[in-house]
C-alpha cells in the first residue's frame, strides 16, 4: 500500500473506532503494511470489525497482516487441490483417449483387439478351460438365468492357445 492507499485505509478504520490520525499513523501503518493491497486490508477491517474482538479493542496493523496472511495461505491450498483435480482430471481424459479403461483393464486397447481376433481363429478349448464353440464363432458364457450368450471377449485360454498353440488356466 502506498501513502495514499495508507489514509485511505486509515479514513474507513477512524469511521468505526474515531481514533485520531496523524502524519505519524500514515507513515507506521503505510511501511507495516507495505506488502498488502488496499482491497486486501480493507476486506481484513471488515472481517475485524464482525468479529468479537472488536468489542474489546481497536484494530492494528497486525490484525490486518494476519488475515491477509491466512487467507493468501487458504488461496494457495485451494489452488493446489484445484490445481490436483484437473491434473487427475487430464489423466483420466488421457487415458480414455487411448482407448484404455481407467477402471483397471485394457479392453479397447488396439493389441487387445488384435488378440481376440486371433482368438476367432481358433476353438475355443473344452470346460473347463473355455466354452468349446468353434473356430469363427463367439465365446459363450451361461447366465444366472440359464440364457446362453455370446461375449465379447474371448476365454483367456483360446487366445492363449490361438497364441502359443496350449491352452493352460490363466
Ligand atoms: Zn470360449
Amino acid at each position: 500500500m502506498n501513502r495514499n492507499d495508507t489514509i485511505d485505509l486509515l479514513t474507513a478504520i477512524a469511521a468505526r473506532d474515531q481514533r485520531t490520525v496523524g502524519e505519524g499513523d500514515i507513515a507506521a501503518w503505510a511501511t507495516d503494511l507495505d506488502d498488502v493491497t488496499l482491497a486486501e486490508a480493507l476486506d481484513a477491517v471488515t472481517a475485524f470489525n464482525r468479529s468479537e474482538m472488536a468489542t474489546r479493542r481497536r484494530i492494528v496493523a497486525a490484525d490486518i497482516v494476519t488475515w491477509v496472511r491466512q487467507r493468501r495461505h487458504d488461496q494457495v491450498e485451494r489452488d493446489h487441490a484445484a490445481s490436483l483435480k484437473a491434473d487427475a482430471q487430464a489423466a483420466y481424459r488421457e487415458i480414455t483417449a487411448g482407448g484404455l479403461d481407467p477402471h483397471g483393464g485394457r479392453r479397447n486397447s488396439p493389441a487387445l483387439e488384435e488378440l481376440h481376433a486371433e482368438a476367432m481363429t481358433v476353438a475355443c478349448p473344452a470346460k473347463p478351460l473355455g466354452c468349446g464353440q468353434p473356430a469363427g464363432e463367439r465365446c459363450v458364457r451361461k447366465l444366472a438365468t440359464g440364457e446362453v450368450v455370446a461375449t465379447k471377449i474371448p476365454h483367456t485360454a483360446r487366445w492363449k492357445q490361438a497364441t502359443s498353440g496350449a491352452a493352460t488356466l490363466s
